[in-house]
């Protein structure tokens, strides 16, 4: 059971405009780390849309703001110097190692991040086993999933019904939310 509390959420939003960031800020939160791809942009992008740049230029009045990816370089520092936004490409996630070269970068506590991001089984589950308050999206563009986050989409809805039907204590509303949306559970 242990394994499973590291898939849940804090929250859980339908777009990255939709996140209570209010509340976050009440909470303590001062930077926000952003996945890229199907949180701020779809895969078939490959720059961040001016809606969604303007948007984030608003947050950084109140937040200091990094996009980790686990992308390549070329991909994300394309997407990110566009937006003037700064990066860290190739994260690894769910690895340890990606989060922790952010809060070098934006140097500060992790007790003042939250982790935005649309997959349970990178985004989330490294955030929390960081101890890194999570935000899970809905994702920008569901069919342009690539091949491994089509993946990690099945192992998703798998973990999902097994803490359904075994954990249900670990679904919170976030959770309860996400699984309707996404996987029609
Ligand atoms: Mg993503």
């Amino acid at each position: 059971m242990a394994i499973y509390k590291h898939f849940k959420p804090s929250y859980y939003a339908s777009s990255i405009q939709e996140i209570p960031y209010e509340q976050l800020k009440k909470q303590g939160i001062h930077t926000l780390f952003f996945d890229l791809d199907n949180t701020i942009m779809s895969y078939d992008e490959t720059l961040i849309s001016n809606k969604n740049i303007q948007f984030l230029n608003e947050l950084k009045s109140a937040f200091s703001i990094i996009i980790v990816s686990n992308s390549g370089f070329k991909r994300v520092s394309k997407a990110s110097n566009h937006a003037k936004i700064p990066y860290i490409h190739s994260a690894k996630k769910p690895l340890k190692r990606g989060y922790k070269r952010a809060l070098n970068k934006a140097a500060c506590s992790k007790d003042h991040v939250a982790f935005i991001g649309d997959q349970l089984m990178t985004d989330i589950f490294g955030a929390n086993k960081m101890n890194i308050l999570s935000v899970l999206v809905k994702p920008v563009k569901q069919r342009s999933d690539h091949f491994f986050t089509r993946t990690n989409r099945k192992i998703e809805r798998f973990v999902l019904k097994k803490m359904l039907k075994k954990y249900p204590t670990l679904i919170n509303d976030a959770l309860k939310a996400y699984s309707k949306d996404i996987h029609g559970l």
